[in-house]
């Protein structure tokens, strides 16, 4: 069976103080072994995140990185630099990278495999446009994204892959897809990759993300190949996460 993954985007949000507020909430919240739960703070929390956080059982992760090793790249963040930091995921391909940072699908695949190397676990953001999805253009823009990275990767690659489905329509605007919606995404994406290889269908890890709250993590987390998700702005609210986190 998947094990369910809750990881909060915080994006450019954040403080020490909230890494500090979380931390105790989730603490407290005792919240079950049989959920992974994930923050992704921005870079600079990332040192006393690995902290704070030390002994605890929340992961932690980082929101992108720069695919080469070192070198003269003012202001980017090696994955080596991040294991350093004490991260275990790294979102890739997120849509604001995608759209605001220029960030194609070969881009996103540089970065998954700098991800790799580093033993790093990727979270592969996919998902379409409310354009693409009017033009009816859902499944071959997804695949298309999903495609580009697992065709170029080995099964061992592969398998350390997570995904996360966000329809881009749905993201920070409080319109979240609906449970049926999100499920027939999840569905054809898993189709997809268990006709490559059926042990990667089934092993693969589908993350919802768009607007989930505490008020539809039920729903959309009880469909049967959602297996968790990235949230956004109910990650920046301890309680809201923590009824997400309890929902899986
Ligand atoms: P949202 O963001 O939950 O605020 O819609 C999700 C994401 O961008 O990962």
């Amino acid at each position: 069976m998947r094990k369910p993954l809750i990881a909060g985007n915080w994006k450019m949000n954040g403080s020490l103080e909230l890494l500090e507020t979380m931390k105790q909430a989730l603490t407290s919240a005792q919240i079950s072994s049989s959920v992974d739960v994930a923050i992704i703070p921005p870079f600079t929390l990332l040192m006393s995140a690995k902290e704070v956080l030390a002994g605890s059982s929340t992961g932690l992760g980082a929101q992108t990185l720069h695919p080469e090793s070192s070198g003269a790249y003012t202001g980017e963040i090696s994955a080596s630099m991040l294991t350093e930091c004490g991260v275990g995921y790294v979102l890739v391909g997120h849509s604001e990278r995608r759209t605001l940072f220029a960030e194609d699908d070969q881009a996103v695949l540089a970065r998954v495999r700098a991800a790799l190397g580093a033993g790093l676990t990727p979270v592969l953001c996919i998902g379409e446009t409310l354009e693409e999805r009017e033009a009816d253009r859902v499944e071959t823009v997804v695949l298309g994204q999903v495609k580009t990275v697992i065709d170029a990767l080995s099964a061992e690659e592969r398998s350390r892959l997570v995904m996360a489905y966000e329809p881009v329509w749905a993201i920070g605007t409080g319109r979240t897809a609906t449970p049926e919606q999100a499920q027939q995404v999840h569905a054809m994406i898993r189709s997809w990759l268990s006709d490559k290889d059926p042990a990667l269908g089934e092993g693969m890890r589908l993350l919802y993300g768009g607007s989930m709250k505490a008020d539809n993590a039920g729903d959309l987390l009880s469909q049967p190949d959602i297996d968790g998700g990235l949230i956004g702005g109910a990650s920046l609210k301890p309680d809201d996460f923590i009824a997400i986190c309890h929902a899986a």
